[in-house]
């Protein structure tokens, strides 16, 4: 919400109030010094007044976890434990998940309570990698490679998938780098050749990898870094 806005909804401030406060050098964000209504204002942030804090200024949150097998990507659920009971936090009820993973996939999921943030992240446009390890029921064959480079149609949402690149490890696993999260999307693609597969694990999104020394159901919190890579 816009500064200006922010203080004019306090009822003992009307807009042109607002204006007169800020062009006073009244008002701080975050310990600055701010004249500019226009200025965009989150929940995160610190706003004072003289010596009056106007608003505290949540503390932003953004949680790395190795989700385990078993667990549902969703805030919750009638039959299945979700990725939040994993979390021993505060209130968890202000979390929501940076995208989803099916109930049996494994590896990186982002938990936020940054909307801005999270939006950024699931965007169709966003176009960050996500890297994903794939086993599956039958030989993956070359053609794979190929077919997935040039995207595959998916009638139900009426699309080509974007240009996706496969390396293949083994006769039956693969890595997969795909640049937008569709429904099902790997098992789709895979299902495509009736190659059903078997495991499948998220290893990274973007510039952002599963620490390597953790496990299912360990999480831990980003570095300043790591947020602003999105
Ligand atoms: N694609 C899938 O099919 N499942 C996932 O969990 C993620 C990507």
């Amino acid at each position: 919400m816009r500064l200006d806005r922010f203080l004019s909804n306090f009822p003992e401030f009307n807009r042109l109030d607002a204006r007169l406060l800020l062009a006073a050098g009244r008002v701080r964000v975050d310990g600055e010094r701010v004249t500019d209504g226009r200025c965009d204002i989150r929940e995160f942030q610190r706003v004072e007044l003289d010596q009056r804090v106007l608003q505290a200024g949540k503390p932003a949150r953004y949680i790395m976890l190795y989700k385990p097998s078993g667990h549902v990507s969703a805030t919750e659920h009638p039959d299945h434990p979700t990725v939040l009971d994993l979390l021993d936090e505060p209130d968890k009820h202000e979390l929501h998940l940076g995208g989803r993973l099916d109930l049996t996939t494994t590896g990186l999921l982002l938990i936020t309570n940054d909307g801005q943030w999270s939006r950024r992240l699931t965007l169709p446009g966003s176009k960050q990698p996500k890297v994903y390890l794939v086993e599956t029921a039958d030989p993956i064959g070359g053609e794979y490679v190929e077919t997935f480079a040039r995207g595959l149609y998916f009638a139900f949402e009426d699309l080509t998938t974007l240009p996706a690149q496969l390396e293949i490890l083994d006769t039956r696993k693969a890595r997969l780098t795909l640049h937008e999260g569709r429904y099902h999307q790997v098992k789709r693609m895979f299902g495509h050749f009736r190659n059903r597969v078997t495991s499948l694990h998220r290893e990274s999104i973007g510039p952002l990898e599963l620490d390597p020394w953790m496990q299912p159901g360990d999480y831990r919190s980003l570095t300043e870094a790591e947020v602003a890579c999105f």
